[in-house]
């Protein structure tokens, strides 16, 4: 089969890989209709990663059932399935207190190497009966797609952030992760959601969904947010991008006294310095960490289903999966008028 396989910085390519086979009585194999690039596959694209030499990418997909194992009883050819980020077992103490991101049974994500991805045209999913859902009729695939990350990703940082109906919210980043936080915060009734970030495209996009854009090498961030806030600060900052630090460190002072910071961005660095004077002057409370995909699961499709909310606004291209290494590149290079890239096998 055709998949998108990583080999060193900033080379990915559509190779020819061996077709994935099942292995346990428990796995299923899905035939992929869509997959997506995300924002956490570009971590490894611009730096070397070298246990993923020669890895088919992708964590994020959607399918037909192809194939299952005699150990799956919820699963049967044929029928749409979503895919999320990473299979889990249904077992252990962290699956079975919803921390299925936890699974300390499964540990690889999809696009690991231990565990092949879905920027391909089948996938093995293991625990299929835990790791997969049943997509409802009136889900397209372009919705869908945005339910086995980025989507439950954006709305668990503003669940964790305590959103409330009229607060004022700050997110960091408008990649589309950082989009979907904003949607999420609209959705959890914030009166005004100020959305930061450097590239003009990325904040149309965030004003077309209903934020108000703030290019922070324009504007001063915490004199702006100060002004939107009778002096207090933002109720609750999201924080989108992860990387080195620097966007955690530029929200926490726009926070107001008893204030929250919750962050999902993907950190690329072992430690921080973080300013805990600061945060202790705010009684400032921070959450941090790997969204529960499943467990937020279906209450998202209920708010797609109901036309509350309606992530694929968010994609700008759909290309066939021979095109992955172009798709790779020009979400890398945040070209504009690129946002999400899907990838049709
Ligand atoms: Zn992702
Ligand atoms: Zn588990």
């Amino acid at each position: 089969m055709k998949a998108v396989v990583y080999r060193g910085v900033e080379h990915v390519a559509v190779e020819t890989v061996p077709d994935p086979k099942l292995v346990a009585p428990t796995d299923a194999l899905v035939r992929i209709t869509t997959a997506a690039i995300c924002g956490s596959n570009l971590h490894s694209y611009h730096r070397e990663t070298p246990n993923l030499a020669g890895a088919v990418l992708g964590h994020e997909g959607v399918g037909v059932v192809e194939d299952v194992g005699r150990g799956v009883t919820r699963f049967k050819k044929g029928q749409r399935v979503f895919v999320p980020w990473r299979p889990a077992c249904g077992q252990c103490w962290a699956c079975l207190h919803d921390q299925h991101s936890r699974c300390t049974t499964v540990t690889a994500a999809f696009g690991s190497k231990d565990l092949p991805g879905s920027q391909a045209e089948f996938v093995r999913v293991p625990f299929a009966d835990v790791g997969l859902d049943l997509i409802p009729d009136g889900i397209s695939d372009d919705d869908a797609i945005f339910l086995t990350d980025i989507f439950p990703t954006g709305f668990f940082c503003a669940e964790n952030g305590g959103v409330k109906p009229g607060d004022i919210v700050v997110v960091m980043g408008c990649g589309p992760v950082g989009l979907m936080a904003q949607m999420s915060a609209l959705l959890h009734g914030a009166a005004l959601v100020l959305a930061v970030d450097r590239v003009p495209f990325r904040l149309e996009m965030a004003r077309q969904l209903g934020a108000v854009p703030l290019n922070d090498t324009q504007v001063n961030l915490k004199e702006r947010v100060l002004a939107e806030t009778g002096g207090r600060g933002a109720d609750v900052a999201l924080e989108a991008i992860g990387m080195d630090g620097s966007a955690l460190l530029a929200a926490i002072p726009l926070v107001r006294v008893g204030g929250t910071v919750s962050m999902v961005g993907l950190p690329t660095e072992e430690a921080y310095a973080f300013p805990i004077r600061t945060a202790f002057s705010a009684d400032l409370t921070f959450k941090i960490g790997l969204c529960p995909a499943k467990r937020l699961m279906p209450r998202l499709i209920n708010l797609i289903r109901q036309g509350k909310a309606k992530p694929s606004q968010i994609i700008t291209h759909r290309l066939p999966l021979s095109e992955g290494a172009h798709g790779y590149h020009m979400f890398a290079n945040r070209e504009p008028g690129v946002m999400k890239v899907l990838l049709r096998p």
